[in-house]
């Protein structure tokens, strides 16, 4: 288990902040959007300016919020493209981004950017799609961030811990909208043998 409440929570705000860059990725179910409201939570009691974004495409529950899976809701704005952050996040001292691994690579540019200029940013994303490759800019901002939470779900199968994002549909596209009906956690010894894949 991780533990995330020691050091990435203090609300301490110096008069010239120093920028930090943090990524909570992890399989479908592992609990990313859950972490990444509680951080943000807590900057907001702490009176820090918050701003949270997420790409305009996903738009599985709601438009204008990040909505985690028990529907603990923070408001968010979707947008197109990761440029329109630097742009819309001007005041923030905190920004969150949400499905990270929708965006373009952009994102990764962008979020360092921002770290550099004083701001906290912590994102959450998706490490690997359901081949298992990994997903969008979230591996190259792995690479560049101060701190990498990698979470877990439970395997469905045996209680394991599970890494993987098992997709029950037939379909070949990476990217495929509506989660809990299409996909469940595996551990790797239960996904390999639902895909076929033993060695
Ligand atoms: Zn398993």
């Amino acid at each position: 288990m991780y533990d995330a409440s020691s050091f990435h929570d203090n609300p301490r705000r110096d008069s010239q902040q120093v920028g930090r860059l943090e990524v909570i990725c992890g399989s479908m179910f592992s609990g990313k959007t859950e972490e990444l409201l509680r951080r943000l939570r807590r900057a907001k009691f702490a009176k820090q300016q918050v701003e949270i974004f997420k790409p305009a495409m996903d738009t599985r529950y709601s438009a204008a919020e990040v909505v985690s899976h028990d529907r603990n809701t923070i408001l968010s704005t979707p947008v197109e493209h990761s440029s329109n952050i630097l742009l819309l996040s001007s005041e923030a001292e905190v920004v969150g981004i949400d499905e990270a691994q929708f965006f373009d690579q952009g994102l990764v540019e962008v979020c360092l950017q921002l770290a550099d200029q004083g701001t906290r940013v912590i994102v959450a994303g998706l490490d690997m799609d359901f081949k298992r490759n990994p997903f969008g800019p979230i591996p190259a901002l792995c690479a560049v961030a101060d701190d990498v939470t990698k979470v877990h779900a439970i395997c469905v199968e045996c209680g394991r811990l599970a890494n993987y994002s098992h997709r029950l549909v037939e379909n070949d596209k990476q990217v495929l909208l509506g989660e809990t009906e299409e996909y469940r956690p595996l551990c790797r010894r239960c996904y390999l043998q639902a895909t076929g894949k033993h060695r």
